[in-house]
C-alpha cells in the first residue's frame, strides 16, 4: 500500500452498499461504532435494478427495489454511518488493525465487513446491454416470473439453475424456450431435473445453440439464436429472456486473502465470520443457498451484530484480561456445567484471599467463546494466570484451589 495517502481510523469498514452492507452498517452504527460504508456504483446494490420486488416482507405493494434500499440508506445515515462513494482497490485483512485502500485514502479499522455482492454472468451477445434488467433480460426467475404470466420466455443455459428456474417459470409463462449449447438430450443439469424438463409440455428446447443477438424497440422482443452446426440464425419471438449462465462474486479484491469456494464465493460460518479474525462477510458474495434481499438483510444483521461483539470482546481481552497493572486470574467456565459453575465459589475465595492485589475475571463461554479462543483454551473449566499482560500459567480441566493459590503466591511476589 502506498504511504502518502491520508490515513483515517474507523471501528468498522463495510465494503459494498447493497442490502447486506446497508443492514450490517445499520447494526454497527446503532451499536455506536464509528462505521464507514464504501460503494463503488449505486447505494442499494443489485436490488436497485429491480422494478418490482414482490417477495420482501413488509412491502405488499410491489415497490421498486430502490424504494426499499433508499429506506435502508436513510436508516443507516440516521445511525451515524458515513458513506464513501468510491471503489475499494485493496485491503490488508490480517492483524488487529485492518487496512482498506481507496484511490485517495487508507482507512484503518478493527473490523471489515465484506458485502460486495456479485453480478450475473452475461452472454456478451450483440445489443445485450440495451435490454439488461428491466428491458427484457432478467437473471432472477423468483423475482420476475409473475410478471411473465401467460407470456413466452427464453431461457439461456442448461445447468441446474437454468433448468430448475425454467421449470419454475412454466408455472407462470405459457411457453419456456430453452437455448442449450449441447446436442439433443445433453444438458449440464442433474438427471432428475433433466427428465422433468424434457417431460414438461410447456418447455421447448433449441439444441446446439447460442445467443447471437438481442432485438426489440424499447423492450426486448426477439432473441436471435445461432445454430452451432450450421451457423444459421434462429429468431425466437419472446417477451423476456432469462440468462442463467452463472454468477460472478465480486471477490477479486480479496483474492488470496480469504477462504473461498472454487467459484470465488467467500466461506463463512453462521456468525458470518470468515477465516480471518475481525473479517465478516454477508449477502450474495458469500457461499449460500438463497440469494435474495431478505437473506442479504438477515446476513447483514448477523455480521453487524457479530462485529459489535468482536470489538467488545477484543477490548475486554486487551484492557481487562491482559491488563498490566496487577497479576490476573481469568476463570473460564461454562455456566451450564455444574462442576465448573461450582468452582466460582473457590474463585471468590481466592479473590478475597489476595485482597485487591489480583485482578480476577470470570468468563462464561456459554455466552461467547471469543475470549477463550483468543487464549487458545478449548477445554473447560480453565484458569489462566497473567503477569504484566502475559500468560504465565494455564490450568486446564481439574481445578484445585490450593494449587492455584500456591501458584499465584510463587509467581508473583506482590500477591503475598
Ligand atoms: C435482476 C435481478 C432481480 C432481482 N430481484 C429480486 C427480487 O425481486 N427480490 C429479492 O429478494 N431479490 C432479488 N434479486 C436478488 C437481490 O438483488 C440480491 O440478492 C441482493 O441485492 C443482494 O444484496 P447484497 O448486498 O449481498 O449485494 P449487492 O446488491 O450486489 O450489493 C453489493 C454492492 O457492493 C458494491 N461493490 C462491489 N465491490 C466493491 C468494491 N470493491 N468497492 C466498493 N463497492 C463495491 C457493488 O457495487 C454493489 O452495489 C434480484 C437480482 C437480480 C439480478
Amino acid at each position: 500500500m502506498s504511504r502518502e495517502k491520508k490515513v483515517e481510523q474507523y471501528d468498522v469498514c463495510v465494503i459494498g452498499g447493497g442490502a447486506a452492507g446497508l443492514t450490517a452498517a445499520i447494526y454497527s452504527g446503532r451499536a455506536r461504532l464509528k462505521t464507514i460504508l464504501f460503494e463503488k456504483a449505486l447505494v442499494g446494490g443489485l436490488a436497485t435494478y429491480t422494478n418490482e420486488v414482490e417477495n420482501y416482507p413488509g412491502f405488499p405493494n410491489k415497490p421498486k427495489g430502490e424504494e426499499i434500499t433508499n429506506l435502508m440508506k436513510e436508516q443507516a445515515k440516521n445511525m451515524g454511518v458515513e458513506f464513501k462513494l468510491t471503489d475499494v482497490k485493496s485491503m490488508e485483512l490480517s492483524g488487529e488493525v485492518k487496512k482498506v485502500e481507496t484511490f485517495r485514502n487508507i482507512y484503518e479499522c478493527k473490523v471489515v465487513i465484506l458485502a460486495m455482492g456479485g453480478r450475473p454472468r452475461i452472454t456478451g451477445a450483440e445489443n445485450e446491454n440495451k435490454y439488461l434488467f428491466d428491458k427484457g433480460i432478467s437473471f432472477c426467475a423468483t423475482c420476475d416470473a409473475a410478471a411473465n404470466t401467460d407470456k413466452t420466455v427464453v431461457v439461456i443455459g442448461s445447468g441446474d439453475a437454468a433448468i430448475e428456474e425454467g421449470m419454475f417459470l412454466t408455472k407462470f409463462a405459457k411457453k419456456v424456450i430453452v437455448s442449450v449449447l449441447h446436442h439433443e438430450g445433453k444438458m449440464d443439469c442433474n438427471e432428475i431435473a433433466k427428465e422433468a424438463a424434457l417431460k414438461n409440455p410447456k418447455m421447448e428446447f433449441v439444441w446446439n445453440s447460442t445467443v447471437k443477438r438481442f432485438e426489440g424497440e424499447e423492450h426486448l422482443d426477439t432473441v436471435v439464436l445461432r445454430d452451432l452446426r450450421t451457423d444459421e440464425e434462429i429468431p425466437v419471438k419472446c417477451d423476456s429472456c432469462f440468462e442463467f449462465i452463472g454468477y460472478i462474486p465480486n471477490t477479486e479484491v480479496v483474492k488470496d486473502q480469504i477462504k473461498m469456494t472454487r467459484n470465488g464465493y467467500i466461506l463463512t460460518n453462521e456468525k458470518m465470520e470468515t477465516n480471518i479474525e475481525g473479517v465478516f462477510s454477508c449477502g450474495d458474495v458469500r457461499d449460500k443457498w438463497l440469494k435474495q434481499v431478505a437473506t442479504a438483510v438477515g446476513d447483514g444483521a448477523i455480521a453487524g451484530y457479530a462485529a459489535e461483539k468482536y470489538i467488545a470482546e477484543s477490548e475486554t481481552f486487551h484492557e481487562v484480561i491482559l491488563q498490566k497493572e496487577k497479576p490476573g486470574l481469568t476463570f473460564i467456565y461454562n455456566a451450564v456445567d455444574a462442576e465448573s459453575r461450582d468452582f466460582l465459589i473457590e474463585i471468590e475465595k481466592i479473590e478475597n484471599h489476595f485482597e485487591g492485589r489480583l485482578v480476577v475475571n470470570r468468563v462464561d463461554i456459554y455466552k461467547s467463546s471469543g475470549i477463550a479462543d483468543r487464549l487458545n483454551v478449548t477445554e473447560f473449566p480453565a484458569v489462566i494466570l497473567t503477569v504484566e499482560g502475559k500468560v504465565r500459567e494455564r490450568i486446564i480441566g481439574e481445578m484445585d484451589a490450593k494449587r492455584i493459590t500456591n501458584l499465584l503466591d510463587s509467581i508473583c511476589i506482590e500477591c503475598k
